[in-house]
């Protein structure tokens, strides 16, 4: 089988076939005999980065949970788990992750690899829960590293954006279960972030502005709080001029409520709370393209502001705008590398012709921000442009020619972005 096609629809890979190996032997022996292959997880990306003109090799048969370990606070999983497998498991012993993106749906190795966060000023993306992971090499060997191990490449090979080779195996951090209360806010003139951006980023475990670009206001304000002292305050009637919202709502105005997390307060385990939609649903919009760069926090206002000045142009194109906080880290090809961020994300309606035509503005409305667009998903942002933004390019270009001297997992988005120099 190959020529699959991404979940969004609107992207089809060149893989002349898809595998899906019962165990990491077979995952070795594959890559051992292979000479171009890549690992495929759920298919959530939205652009070429899991592509490939050899095999696809999909962990979807490996996704057991190894362990846990209550004395390190870990989990160990095998790469092919999805997050929405994974949360009832840890929830049910007592453990939770930090943070979980809009969706439970995604792999844990795919999310990783191209960084995905949730939302939270202190919250870093999913890529900084993990404690180590198992990498099998172009020549078939599985390589160990960890986050306090001495031999260095951890940091580069966790968002790894499968320029490394096939991870099979991660640790990741565990916390303390947590018990999370969700309330949307409607209408935030967008003015209150200019003094008040930072209080309200701050009201929450972790919060998320939806907005249509219809006019200059945040239609809804979504904050998911953690108890304190296991009591949780009532939610306030208004939020820097934002109301409460008096029903549920989906962030996508006319998309069925109930595909959504549960709202209006009502207080549940962090993993039914914190991704905005539920399983065993059809998150977001489903025929969508997806766009998101990251500013750094303290710029959002601004950043805002200056994407305001083309709401004509993006707003008829629009299902939705988020916009999400993430704190910075240390891995290497994280968008969030040393800077605490803002993610600027626009789910669009499927019609490229016309995205691709917008695009290009709100990069260059964003250029004076340094904004670093999301790996997974759509930007036209010239090549150079985005190599600029990742001082630890050339040491992961070194990484990556360690464990695949050959080029065995490259595709043309890797080679375009990341192996290809370009002098401006
Ligand atoms: C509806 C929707 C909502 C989304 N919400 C968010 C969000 O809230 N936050 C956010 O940041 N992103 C979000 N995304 C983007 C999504 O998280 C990323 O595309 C993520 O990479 C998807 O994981 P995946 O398992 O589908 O990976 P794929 O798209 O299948 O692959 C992504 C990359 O991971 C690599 N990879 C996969 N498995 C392995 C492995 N075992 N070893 C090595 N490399 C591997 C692939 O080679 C490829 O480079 C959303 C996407 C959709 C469709």
């Amino acid at each position: 089988m190959g020529n699959e096609r991404n979940w969004a629809g609107n992207y089809r890979y060149g893989a002349s076939e898809l595998h899906a190996p019962d165990n990491i032997e077979q995952v070795q022996e594959l890559v051992a005999r292979s000479r171009t292959i890549k690992a495929l997880g759920t298919r959530h990306s939205f652009n070429g980065i899991p592509d490939t003109d050899g095999s696809h090799l999909s962990l979807s048969k490996l996704n057991r949970i190894v362990g846990l370990d209550r004395e390190s606070g870990t989990v160990t999983v095998e790469a092919g788990i999805r997050y929405g497998e994974l949360c009832g498991y840890l929830n049910d012993n007592g453990y939770a992750l930090h943070n979980l993106a809009s969706l439970p749906h995604i792999s844990v190795a795919g999310a990783c690899a191209t960084a995905t966060h949730g939302s939270g000023n202190r919250n870093g993306n999913l890529s900084t829960a993990v404690r180590a992971l198992e990498i099998v090499n172009a020549d078939g060997e599985t390589v160990a590293l960890s986050r306090d191990g001495q031999d260095g490449g951890f940091a580069g090979a966790v968002v790894g954006l499968g320029a490394l080779g096939v991870v099979t195996k991660l640790t990741l951090d565990v916390v303390p279960a947590f018990e999370v209360s969700q309330t949307v806010y409607e209408n935030l003139p967008l003015s209150q972030l200019e003094k008040h951006a930072d209080d309200i980023f701050f009201s929450g475990y972790s919060v998320s502005l939806f907005t249509d670009w219809k006019d200059t206001a945040i239609n809804q304000v979504w904050v998911k709080r953690t108890a304190a002292d296991g009591q949780f305050t009532p939610a306030g009637p208004e939020l820097y001029g934002a109301k409460r919202a008096t029903q549920p709502l989906h962030p996508v105005p006319g998309q069925p409520v109930h595909n959504c997390s549960e709202q209006m307060g009502v207080a549940g385990p962090w993993h039914e709370r914190l991704a905005h939609f539920k399983m065993e649903f059809t998150p977001s919009a489903g025929e969508e393209l997806q766009s998101e760069y990251f500013v750094p926090r303290d710029q959002v206002y601004r950043a805002l502001g200056a994407i305001a000045d083309i709401r004509e142009r993006i707003s008829p194109l629009l299902y939705v705008s988020e916009i999400r906080t993430i704190a910075g880290d240390e891995l290497w090809m994280s968008p969030n590398y040393k800077q605490n961020s803002a993610g600027i994300h626009f789910t669009w309606k499927p019609d490229w012709e016309a995205v691709r035509q917008v695009l290009p503005l709100i990069e260059s409305k964003l250029e004076p921000f340094g904004a670093r667009p999301h790996w997974a998903k759509l930007f036209t942002m010239e090549p150079s442009r985005v190599q600029s933004l990742y001082p630890k390019l050339p040491d992961f270009r070194e990484l990556a020619a360690r464990f695949d001297s050959q080029g065995k997992f490259r595709n043309a988005f890797l080679n375009r972005y990341l192996f290809e120099s370009y002098n401006g």
